[in-house]
């Protein structure tokens, strides 16, 4: 994890939020490269799940909803989790995940040294296990007491009890309450679904791990409505869609580069459930700290659109035609965070090899989320002709693609930096391209373009590098398009 942190800053993709006032807490912001990485991530998910499939639409519902939602949603009374707090130095843990967290330890045995002693393991010289706060070792935890995790906040001019709200906790809540609207307006029939992307804030008691745990932090939801009272191929509707949708979920997460054996589907005990849930499965993904949740897929029931319906006096139904009655749809929802699926395709992608007996750090960016697709990298920056020609081809790409120019380095070291932030493809261009009239060599009028993976290189005519392009980044591959330039 240290290096992808180390990494993420120096290369711009992800910076400590205000950090220059010394950082918040478990926020981060997303650099240069960052930005163009989450949304090519969002960009694919959006394609996929919204724009390919025809029982799919999308939806971008406000962060600030009315305070009722989050009475209906059962947020108000059941979002919390179990805390404790240190009667020393007052730092707040969650009850349930202080005994995965390293201790410190002032050990007895050793004349009350001091040890940080890995979770769950007992002191090496003294056996004993930790009884006091994992943080500074001194103070004892109080009892567990409940803590919403519900970021408040006000609306309108005055702070007070009327005029309360909060900042969603999810986005799902504004797929159900906005339910009717995208049926009636769409004119949809039973299944379907819809997807949103955006923001949901969390006040965690213990963020952290980089981006996978913060407080403010982005979410891909779908609510996928099914007629419970439809069979499907000999399962209840939402039993059949919820497994459809864990299987479209691993897929989708393996299409776009994460390694299987890193994946693995856990399925949530009956007492671990949520309140509305009728099953819920999460897939994990073995990040840096260990196997843990990348998403989850729950099949939600008709909980939510019944909550909204008691408490809006609104019929939130569907009319079966066939059946001539009206239902509650149930809901089966693969959400998914943004952040936590960068954090998994940038550990998965991140590899260290040794080229000619140096170090080399690639990201294996699958090329449709890489955040750069092609550099434009002039061999001699002194020839006025070579920078101009790059600049062309730079600007020609960049109407397709993130394309960027670089000639701060030697060649050797121009390449290893693109690999280094995942950039599939580097064209140079060099005296070849443009031709000698000193020495009576003609232009050739083609450049050399490197793959990042097998690091080889073709020569190829400028005039064809679009259609190269387009063909290497929807899934072409290398070796046969090199092998049409030999
Ligand atoms: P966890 O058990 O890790 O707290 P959760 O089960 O509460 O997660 P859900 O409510 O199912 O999470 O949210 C769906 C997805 O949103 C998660 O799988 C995760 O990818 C993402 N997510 C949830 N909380 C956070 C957070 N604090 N920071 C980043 N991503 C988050």
């Amino acid at each position: 994890m240290d290096t992808l942190v180390s990494l993420s800053k120096r290369r711009g993709f992800i910076f400590q939020s205000s950090e220059i006032y010394g950082g918040t807490g478990s926020c981060w912001d997303y650099g240069p490269l960052g930005v163009e990485l989450k949304q090519n991530i969002k960009r694919v998910w959006w394609r996929d799940y919204i724009q390919q499939r025809p029982d799919m639409v999308g939806l971008d519902a406000s962060i600030l909803m009315h305070p009722t939602v989050w009475k209906a949603s059962g947020h108000v009374d059941n979002f919390t989790d179990p805390m404790v707090d240190c009667l020393e130095c007052r730092r707040r843990f969650r009850a349930d995940k202080v005994d995965e967290t390293p201790w410190v330890h002032y050990c007895a045995a050793t004349k009350g040294n001091k040890f940080t002693i890995p979770a769950g393991e007992p002191c090496s010289h003294c056996g004993e296990r930790r009884t006091l706060c994992p943080d500074c070792g001194k103070g004892s935890l109080t009892a567990p007491r409940q803590f919403n995790l519900m970021f408040k906040t006000f609306m309108g001019p005055v702070e007070e009890d009327a005029s309360l709200t909060y900042l969603r906790p999810e986005t799902a809540q504004g797929i159900f309450v906005n339910f009717d609207n995208v049926a009636q307006s769409m004119r949809r029939k039973l299944p379907f679904g819809v997807g949103q992307i955006g923001k949901a804030f969390r006040n965690e008691i213990t963020p952290g791990n980089f981006i996978f745990r913060t407080r403010e932090f982005e979410q891909m939801e779908i609510e996928y409505f099914v007629n419970p009272r439809d069979t499907v191929e000999g399962k209840p509707a939402d039993e059949y869609w919820h497994e459809r949708w864990i299987a479209d979920s691993l897929a989708w997460f393996q299409r776009y580069g994460l390694r299987e054996e890193n994946l693995r589907l856990r399925e949530h005990e009956k007492d671990e459930l949520a309140h509305y849930a009728k099953r819920t499965a999460d897939v994990e993904y073995r990040f840096p700290i260990g196997w843990s949740e990348l998403m989850g897929i729950a099949n939600r029931t008709d909980f939510d659109l019944k909550q909204h319906a008691q408490f809006s006096g609104k019929a939130l139904t569907y009319f079966d035609e066939e059946r001539k009655e009206h239902v509650v749809p149930y809901v089966i929802e693969p959400s998914a965070g943004v952040d936590r699926a960068l954090l998994a395709f940038l550990a998965d992608a991140y590899q260290e090899e040794e080229v000619r007996g140096e170090k080399r750090v690639v990201l294996r960016f699958h090329p449709e989320l890489a955040p750069v697709k092609v550099a434009v990298l002039p061999l001699l920056k002194k020839r006025d002709d070579v920078v101009r020609t790059a600049h062309a081809i730079r600007a020609t790409l960049a109407k397709h693609w993130t394309v960027v120019y670089d000639d701060t380095a030697a060649i050797g070291r121009l390449y290893r930096r693109q690999d280094e932030v995942g950039t599939p493809y580097c064209v140079t261009v060099d005296v070849q391209t443009v031709g000698d009239s000193d020495k009576g060599e003609s232009a050739d009028g083609k450049v050399t373009i490197r793959d990042r993976d097998s690091m080889e290189q073709a020569r190829v005519p400028i005039d064809t590098l679009p259609a190269v392009f387009l063909d290497l980044l929807s899934g072409g591959k290398w070796s046969a398009v090199a092998s049409r330039f030999r």
